[in-house]
This record gives structure tokens, C-alpha cells and sequence, in this order.
């Protein structure tokens, strides 16, 4: 019999072909396996989609000319939220596919492993073999000492030769001696195991076992977990975990930027030891695909990880959590598919018909508002841990407290200053948030105004004064070629405006002396093992102050910080976006609960703007009148979640050809069906990113009339399939962003 396979490559072209399968394949060729076959005139390695004894092909048929493995690398299931995703987000499957898999399954890794010791019996005359081998028997007195198994390497600090020892203890059968694989992880704090004792509170129980009857109930439960900070949302995680692998089911634990929250991982590691693998964009391509061939053969159960975390291979799935689950890392802009994992999530636990755990102290707006919807089931949790009362927070207007000191643009105010002081008196620590890195945002003439901007983003520069350079954060444009005089008009008198991390650090260093300050943000935290140093250091009580980005806001959990201030709690306030105020008050929010986790604490937010609805809501940390605020406000406007949205981007080098190319879309898209809305086409806020022209229509659909997006979805489709994006001016590409986070 002859059999045709349907191969997806991953080319962004919407067009899969059809091979005849060489007989000698014809049984070990799956659907899910990658097979290498000629395209065009060059071998290329694709995925079968489709196998079949037909063919609607009507040319000559070419032959897959090999396996690349002898198993699918994704199963049925995974295969099919792959075509799920193909679809929804209006992305080509060899495309969806490449996001999907590690980029080079192929390459060869082994992971390194360490030689451990562990007690076995005293023998038969210790004194006497203390006697004779005081090196041995020093070494098999700290053995018994210790819990189980050690490295080796570790009693360097005991004895010169540790090799040489354990080897002779082993040959006396004293000690046992074993090889164990060291995981492919990254280095530092991430993975010291934390031990804990628990026993639940009441409230904790209840959560518990409303989440038990889901897992048991083998449906899917998408459940909105709202618990405040320091509640024990990540012991809940732990214990639904483990109820999933007693019933042989299996755990994907996402997490907004696992190096940011190395203390959960540590947790996890803690408990479910070595069947946690860790799926982290710093590991190299080899660990990776290392670690997706032992998932796919069942060695793990437990993932953790960043976005892509939510496509490992793991089979027969209980429960998926996402961790602060409003946060925008888990949408992936490009490229395509831009995904979110959150609902990846949901479409995945769908199919395994597992618990979905989408878990926050402050919600997105959209699934606050699929609980109200009675979409997911919901589960609150009021009370902090060990009773921590929640913090007392200050509100400094920045702008009366210019004019009762006279200084202009301050950055510190007295208050802020004042329990600074107090606290370091009593030995405390202190967090300030400063959500903008560098020293001052932006250069500009005192005289013409002009300011310093990205030659290809048309963005201010921003000035690092540590490399005494000027770069732009979206493109990664930099130039230490800082001129003295403006660039327009010649002028010397040259203003730094704004204030960065950077800028805050040498201020605290400045008013207060003998204290040690610590800053993190993307420029300092590359490499991991910085950050988790820093991190380390202040958790050790090393660091007095810890100023940083977003990055500091959330999942830390330090005893002895008690006081945080937020520098300037309007930053992003003013953007031009749908979700601007949501952010900034989650952001004010997350970094209030970092304050007095143990013992009471105190916030101060500093703000030009007290009584903008968001500083004031955050300020009484009152989530529930902003929340109907801000939904209120997202029902008349027709935003999400009132409506699906999906945003076509256009973007070139050119700006009449993007200008052009968007007219002709946009008419193409009109007339719009009944309900839905066409807005644009416009000029994106970011104009210019990249040496890229950028340009969006806005779609959107009232869910009320069209209750599960499939309305927006078929007319787009259907507009697609007739040549909506035909005849596009090479240069000019388009995009679709299904379910955007932002429109900027
Ligand atoms: P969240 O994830 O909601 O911020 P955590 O799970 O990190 O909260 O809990 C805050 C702290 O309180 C952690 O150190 C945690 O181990 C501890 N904790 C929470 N619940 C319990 C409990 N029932 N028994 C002992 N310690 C607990
Ligand atoms: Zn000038
Ligand atoms: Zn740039």
C-alpha cells in the first residue's frame, strides 16, 4: 500500500506538502516525528502532520528521505494544541512548531555528574582504626554525621586526598559510594533546598481541599487563586503537586522570569527532589534538548519554568499553575505566535482535563473578570501567614513637598528620608522601587528643548553614567559619544531629566553614609548568579538598601525589610494604553506586600498625582473599588475583557509603503461584520522601533455578541484566506497579535 505523509516546515508559509512515505518508514512514521525531506533544492527538516493512503497533490509525489527520530517528539495531545494554536493565532503550523520544540533536538548532551559518599557501618574496631587511619576515620565520623550521601568534594575541607580516602573506606566497606547526574540547572541560591514544616491554617485548608476535589473530579478547573502576598499560595502549590503525583499525574509550575523567583524553585527542589526539571532560557540548546527527550520518556513530573515551560512534553497532566498570573512576560512577542501562555494554559489543561491554578494578589483585570463572569471557580485568601498585620502606607505629594522645601525635583522626600534613617537605627532593611533603569531617562537642552534620541527608534536615550553612555532600551542602540553641546542648537546647558535606578543609588549613597546599597535591574542582572548574589547578600542582612525595577516587586520574601519606598509611584501612569493604570497598580501593590512580611512594615509611595484613582486606590491597598473602576472603564470603551481584540501590526523601513500598505489592509477589512469594531489604521505610540516604521488596525468584538471570539476569529480567517495580506511591498511585514497586552 502506498502512504502519503503531510509535512509542516517551519517557513512562515501557510502551505504544507504531501510526500509519499519509502515503505521501509511506513510503520515507524507518526504523526508528531520529524522527518528530513526534499524542499525545493535543499534537504529540510520538517514534522508530520497528517498520514493518509491519500493524496488531493496531483503533481509528482517526492519521498521523505529520513527519520530524524524514532519517536514522535510531542504526543497527540501536544500535537493538537499545536494545530489549536495554528489556528488561533492565525499562525502557519511549521511556525507554531518552531516555537514549540527546543531549537536543536539533535544535539548531543550529557550531563555532568558527582561522586557521592554516605555511612555505612563504624567496622568492627573503631578506636583501634582511629589509631592507625586518622584521616579515614575523621572522614567516617563527619559521615555519620551527615543526613545521607555527600559530594566527595565536599571533605576537602577535612582531608587533603578526599579521592583517595573514600576509595579505601569503600574497599574496607565502610561507606557506600555512588554516581548521581547533576540536572542541568543554573548555578546559586536558585536550587539551596528549603526545607519547611507546615501545617495549614484553616483558610489554607479550605483552599486545599476545594483544589483536592477538583484534581480528584478529573475535569477541567480553571480556578482564579486571589490570595494576598504572604498567604501560602506557594505551600498550596506544593501540596496540590503532590496530591497530582500520588495519583500518578504529572505538574507544570510557571513562573513570570524563573530568575527572579529563585526562592520557589529552591521550594519545589526541596520537596519533589529529582523529578523536578527546570525549563529556563539560560540553558544551553543541548541541556534543553536534553531535558525534552527524558520529559517526553517520563523521567520528569514536575516542570518549572518561564512561558515556554507550558509546552514541555509532559504527559498525563493534573494541574497547571501560573504564578502571578497578570504579569506580561508570559506573552511572547515575537516572533510568532504571540502567545500567551496563560491561555496556552487553559487550552492545554483543556485537554488533560487538569486544574488550572491561575494564582495572584492582584489579578489580571481579565481573569478577575472570568470569575465575576463565572467562568473560573475562585478561591480567596485574606490572611497573611503568622498574622502579619498588612503595611501602613504614606502617600507624599511630590509636589506639596516642593513647595514647603523649595527644592525642585527632588527625588527622596523627607519622609521617605526620615524612616529610612529610622529604620537603619533599628538595624532594618529597605526596599525602593524605581521602575527605570539607568541614571537619568533622557538628555535635553535647557535652551531648544531638543532631546537625544535613537538614531533608528526615534526614542529618548537613556543615560548610563557607570559606562558614561547613552542607550536606547528597546533596540539595544548605544554610544558613548556624548556630546557637550546640543546637537540642534549648540547650547552647552545640558540637562539629565528623570531619574533612574542608577540615579537613586548614588542619591542614597550621597545623604546617607555607612550604608551598603545594592541595585537590581536588567543592566546589573545579566548573568544570574549576579542576581541571585545580590539577592543572597540582602537576604544575609549584608545590604542595607536594595533598590531596583519592577524585578525586586514581587515573589521575594525577606524577613527583616520593613520599610518600602516607591520612588516615584507614577511612572507609566500616562501611557497611552488600555492596561497603563491596571500595571502601575499592581505594581504599587506587589511591592507594598514586600514590606513587613514577618514583622510590621511601612510604605511610602511618592507621587505627583495623589488623586489619580489608581495612586489613591493603591495607597488604601483597596483592590476591589479599583478593580470595578477600571472595569467600568474597560466596559465603555470596548476594551478587553468586554472585548476579543487582535491587533494587526505593520511595520517597514519605508513609512510610505507602511503607510500605503495599511490603507489597503484596513479597506480590505471593511466593511466590518455587525459588532465588530475596525479602529485605524494608526501610528503604534512607539512610532518608530528597530529602524521600523509601525502602524496598527485595532479589531475589536463585543463579547456579547460574540460569546467565545469565534465570530472575530471566522471574519478574520475569511479575509485572510481572500488575499487580505496578498501583494504586501517586499520590506513591509504584518502581524497579528491575537489578544494583545498593550497596544503601544
Ligand atoms: P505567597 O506565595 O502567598 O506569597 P508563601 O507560600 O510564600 O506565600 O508563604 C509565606 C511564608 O509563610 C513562607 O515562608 C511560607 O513557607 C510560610 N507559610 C505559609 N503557610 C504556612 C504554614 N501553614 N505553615 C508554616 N509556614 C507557612
Ligand atoms: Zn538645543
Ligand atoms: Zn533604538
Amino acid at each position: 500500500m502506498i502512504m502519503f505523509a503531510e509535512v509542516a516546515f517551519p517557513i512562515s508559509s501557510y502551505c504544507q506538502f504531501t510526500y509519499k512515505i519509502p515503505k521501509e518508514f511506513i510503520d515507524s512514521l507518526q504523526v508528531g516525528t520529524r522527518v528530513k525531506a526534499p524542499l525545493g533544492n535543499r534537504m529540510v527538516t520538517g514534522i508530520v502532520v497528517n498520514k493518509s493512503a491519500k493524496s488531493d497533490f496531483k503533481g509528482k509525489h517526492k519521498q521523505i528521505k529520513e527519520l530524524v527520530d524514532h519517536q514522535p517528539v510531542m504526543d497527540k495531545k501536544l500535537w493538537k494544541l499545536v494545530t489549536w494554536m495554528s489556528k488561533y493565532y492565525f499562525t502557519p503550523i511549521g511556525q507554531v512548531v518552531k516555537t514549540v520544540l527546543p531549537s536543536n533536538l539533535s544535539a548531543k548532551y550529557t550531563p555532568p555528574t558527582t561522586s557521592i559518599i554516605s555511612f555505612k557501618t563504624w567496622g568492627d574496631d573503631y578506636k583501634q582504626f582511629q589509631k592507625k587511619s586518622p584521616a579515614q576515620a575523621k572522614v567516617l565520623k563527619h559521615l555519620s554525621t551527615q543526613k545521607g550521601a555527600i559530594p566527595i568534594s565536599s571533605l576537602k575541607n577535612l582531608v587533603s586526598n578526599p579521592s583517595a580516602i573514600s576509595k579505601t573506606l569503600f574497599e574496607k566497606d565502610l561507606v557506600d559510594l555512588d554516581e548521581v547526574t547533576n540536572l542541568p540547572d543554573i548555578t546559586g541560591f536558585t536550587f539551596s533546598k528549603i526545607h519547611k514544616e507546615i501545617k495549614f491554617t484553616d483558610e489554607q485548608q479550605l483552599a486545599i481541599d476545594d483544589l483536592s476535589t477538583k484534581l480528584n473530579s478529573g475535569k477541567f478547573s480553571p480556578t482564579l487563586l486571589h490570595g494576598v502576598t504572604g498567604s501560602g499560595k506557594t505551600e498550596i502549590y506544593i501540596e496540590l503537586v503532590r496530591q497530582a503525583l500520588e495519583q500518578n499525574k504529572s505538574a507544570i509550575l510557571l513562573l513570570p522570569e524563573i530568575s527572579l523567583t529563585p526562592q520557589i524553585a529552591g521550594r519545589f527542589r526541596a520537596v519533589f527532589d529529582e523529578q523536578v526539571a527546570l525549563w529556563h532560557s539560560k540553558l544551553s540548546h543541548a541541556a534543553r534538548a536534553w531535558t525534552w527527550k527524558k520529559i517526553c520518556s517520563g523521567e520528569f513530573n514536575v516542570v518549572i519554568g518561564a512561558r515556554s515551560a507550558i509546552f514541555a512534553p509532559i504527559k498525563n497532566i493534573g494541574v497547571i499553575i501560573i504564578d502571578e498570573e497578570q504579569e506580561n512576560s508570559f506573552k511572547q512577542d515575537s516572533p510568532e505566535p504571540r502567545y500567551h501562555a496563560r491561555d496556552i494554559a487553559l487550552m492545554r489543561g483543556k485537554l488533560h482535563k487538569a486544574v488550572v491554578l491561575m494564582s495572584s494578589a492582584t489579578p489580571s483585570l481579565d481573569s478577575y473578570y472570568n470569575y465575576v463572569q463565572g467562568k473560573y471557580d475562585y478561591i480567596q485568601l485574606n490572611d497573611r501567614f503568622g498574622g502579619a498585620p498588612y503595611p501602613q502606607v504614606y502617600v507624599v505629594d511630590m509636589i506639596k513637598e516642593q513647595e514647603e522645601t523649595g527644592k525642585f525635583q527632588q527625588v527622596i522626600s523627607s519622609m521617605l528620608q526620615q524612616k529610612m534613617e529610622r529604620k537603619f537605627a533599628k538595624g532594618e532593611q529597605v526596599i525602593l522601587l524605581q521602575n527605570r533603569r539607568g541614571f537619568a531617562p533622557i538628555m535635553r537642552c535647557g535652551d531648544c528643548g531638543h532631546v537625544e534620541t535613537c538614531v533608528q527608534c526615534e526614542i529618548a536615550l537613556t543615560y548610563h553614567s557607570y559606562k558614561r553612555m547613552l542607550k536606547c532600551h528597546f533596540c539595544g542602540f548605544e554610544t558613548g559619544d556624548i556630546t557637550t553641546a546640543c546637537q540642534k542648537c549648540s547650547s552647552i546647558n545640558i540637562k539629565l531629566l528623570g531619574v533612574g535606578t542608577q540615579k537613586v543609588e548614588d542619591i542614597i549613597a550621597d545623604i546617607f553614609s555607612n550604608i551598603k546599597v545594592a541595585r537590581i535591574d536588567y543592566d546589573t542582572t545579566r548573568k544570574i548568579t549576579s542576581m541571585t548574589n545580590v539577592l543572597e547578600q540582602f537576604s544575609a542582612g549584608k545590604i542595607d538598601v536594595l533598590i531596583g525595577t519592577q524585578m525586586i516587586a514581587k515573589g521575594l520574601d525577606f524577613d527583616n525589610a520593613t520599610l518600602v519606598g516607591i520612588v516615584n509611584g507614577d511612572t507609566g501612569l500616562f501611557l497611552p494604553d488600555f492596561r497603563s493604570g491596571e500595571k502601575v497598580f499592581q505594581l504599587i501593590y506587589q511591592a507594598a506586600g514586600r514590606s513587613g512580611r514577618r514583622k510590621s512594615g511601612e510604605v511610602v509611595i511618592q507621587t505627583y498625582n495623589p488623586d489619580n484613582p489608581v495612586l489613591k486606590h493603591a495607597a488604601k491597598l483597596d483592590q476591589k473599588t479599583y478593580y470595578n473602576i477600571a472595569l467600568s472603564e474597560r466596559r465603555e470603551l470596548q476594551y478587553a475583557p468586554f472585548s476579543w481584540m487582535i491587533r494587526i501590526e505593520i511595520e517597514g523601513a519605508k513609512k510610505e509603503h507602511v503607510n500605503t500598505t495599511a490603507e489597503i489592509i484596513c479597506s480590505k477589512l471593511r466593511p466590518s461584520p455587525k459588532g465588530i469594531i475596525i479602529l485605524g489604521p494608526a501610528n503604534c505610540y512607539r512610532e518608530r522601533l528597530r529602524s521600523k516604521y509601525r502602524m496598527h488596525i485595532i479589531l475589536k468584538s463585543n463579547k456579547t455578541y460574540d460569546i467565545n471570539g469565534n465570530k472575530m476569529h471566522k471574519y478574520l480567517q475569511k479575509r485572510i484566506s481572500a488575499k487580505l495580506f496578498d501583494k504586501i511591498p517586499s520590506g513591509v511585514k504584518a502581524f497579528i497579535d491575537v489578544n494583545p497586552v498593550s497596544v503601544l
